[in-house]
């Protein structure tokens, strides 16, 4: 059994939802390297760091998050000469990878374990009372933060001073109109003037 420890930078795309760990960012491997008949037992455990926003107040948050990982990567295919031989995989997806030119591609594997970790809606801290649906604004910073409730016995009031801008705009409309018509009259009368 061969131990391994190694600090690689993420590849792009390691993200699910709200969280992500960053491209370039330092990924610690710590792994046990054990031969088997079939190939190489890779097990240990991987850390990353995630960035993501709170799903209920959006404000950015970060974490080293911790994966297990253990992939078996098997020799690749031989005739009885040792030469590779090409096998057409039933299922692509279930077959396991295959270590090429004696080297074990750890990247898939890595993602994969990291990825499934994330959650689906992270948050700054359990409690977090996210934003007000009113306003937006956020609750963490301003926790006796409340507006106005409405008592239902003035609703209808309320309705009446709704309609008040519309029936204002109204008014307006109906003098402008008025006035378009009068100026129309007074051209008519100075035309009959004219004459
Ligand atoms: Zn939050
Ligand atoms: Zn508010």
């Amino acid at each position: 059994m061969k131990e391994l420890h190694r600090e690689v930078p993420a590849t792009k795309g390691w993200g699910a939802g709200l969280a992500r760990v960053p491209e370039g960012s330092d990924v610690d491997l710590d792994l046990r390297l054990e031969s088997v008949v079939e190939g190489v037992l890779v097990s240990g455990t991987v850390r990353a760091r995630v960035d993501a926003e709170c799903a209920r107040c959006l404000e950015p948050v970060s974490w080293d998050e911790f994966a297990d990982i253990q992939e078996l990567f098997v020799y690749p295919p031989q005739d009885a000469r040792g030469h590779r031989v090409d096998v057409e995989a039933d299922d692509e997806e279930d077959a396991p990878p295959v270590i090429e030119d004696d080297l074990i591609d750890l990247e898939a594997t890595v993602r994969d374990a990291v990825v499934l970790r994330l959650p689906i809606a992270p948050l700054c801290r359990d409690d977090c009372p996210g934003l007000c649906v009113e306003c937006g604004a956020l609750l963490a910073l301003d926790p006796g933060h409340r507006h106005e409730v409405h008592d239902p016995r003035w609703a209808a009031l309320e309705a009446l001073l709704d309609e008040g801008p519309k029936d204002q705009q109204d008014a307006v409309r109906d003098q402008e109109t008025a006035r378009d018509q009068e100026t129309v009259r007074d051209k008519a009368h100075d035309d009959d003037k004219d004459d």
